[in-house]
């Protein structure tokens, strides 16, 4: 396969709401991250794509400042992650893959309870629930235990969780396993319509290729290396393909496994 790490398109120059340059992280012998480089500017959506295996949680790990990178630098709106890791966390949300709530309490208090963690005045942080439970149209499962609420609406509520300071990056691992087609898209239209919205950056990651063709680039990662960060059209078009789908096994080869 030629050529496929030159398929990088740049338009915009603004100073990235998140960098990633030359990122490192090993498991033992295994190299998850072998050299990751990429940034997402404001307002944009990017999908990370990659299948089972090629690194996205551990990016995320790296990101949501679980782990620290063998090598390499992240920066969140211009702050270090490991110089500089409060500011910098500051302006991250994050949706784990997996779910997070606390099913035997109400929505708000779930919502109440990472408020205080951020510091938020409980006066302000009520505000800001009743504001963005309304936008999500859950205004009325306020006082429901989380346990009540389909996946789908689970995953609103972590969202709304995850903007509850109001970050200028959100992180969203492979947000819609275990959701239904319909719940997966209704998500998908509600994160990019946020980030036209609110101009917030928006990583997105998902092994599915049917998640990809609304966002602003792409960027395919396989075995921990970056294969593409280019806009979804120029990726089906690089391959001569006619679908995300097709465009990624011509690049991948299908074959997935680490050797
Ligand atoms: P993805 O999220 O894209 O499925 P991961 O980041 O989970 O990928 O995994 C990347 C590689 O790192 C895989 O080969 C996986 O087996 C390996 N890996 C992930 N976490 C660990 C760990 N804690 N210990 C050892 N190997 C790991």
């Amino acid at each position: 396969m030629k050529g496929w790490s030159a398929v990088n398109e740049r338009a915009d120059r603004s100073c990235p709401a998140l960098l990633i340059d030359n990122v490192v992280k090993s498991y033992g012998r295994v190299r998850a991250l072998d050299g990751v480089s990429f940034d997402v500017r404001p307002g944009e959506f990017i999908a990370l794509l990659g299948p089972n295996g090629a690194g996205k949680s551990t990016l995320f790990q790296l990101l949501s400042g679980l782990f620290v990178p063998d090598s390499g630098r992240i920066e969140v709106m211009s702050h270090d992650m490991s110089l500089d890791p409060v500011p910098a966390l500051a302006q991250l949300g994050i949706v784990f893959q997996q779910p997070t709530l606390d099913l035997e309490l109400t929505v708000t208090a779930n919502l109440m309870f990472h408020a205080g963690l951020h510091g938020l005045p409980p006066a302000t942080a009520q505000k800001h629930i009743d504001d963005e439970l309304a936008r999500l149209g859950l205004k009325d499962r306020a006082a429901d235990k989380a346990s009540k609420l389909s996946g789908g609406n689970r995953r609103r509520v972590e969202l709304v969780r995850a903007l509850m300071h109001e970050p200028r990056v959100l992180l969203m691992d492979e947000p819609t396993v275990g959701l239904d087609p319909a719940s997966r898209g209704d998500l998908l239209k509600l994160l990019l319509g946020m980030r036209a919205q609110r101009g917030i950056a928006v990583l997105w990651a998902t092994h599915l290729c049917d998640e990809v063709p609304d966002a602003d680039r792409v960027i395919v990662l396989h075995r921990g290396k970056v294969l593409a960060d280019t806009t979804p059209a120029q990726l089906i078009a690089s391959a001569g393909a006619s679908t995300i789908e097709q465009a990624f096994l011509a690049m991948t080869g299908g074959n997935h496994e680490r050797d």
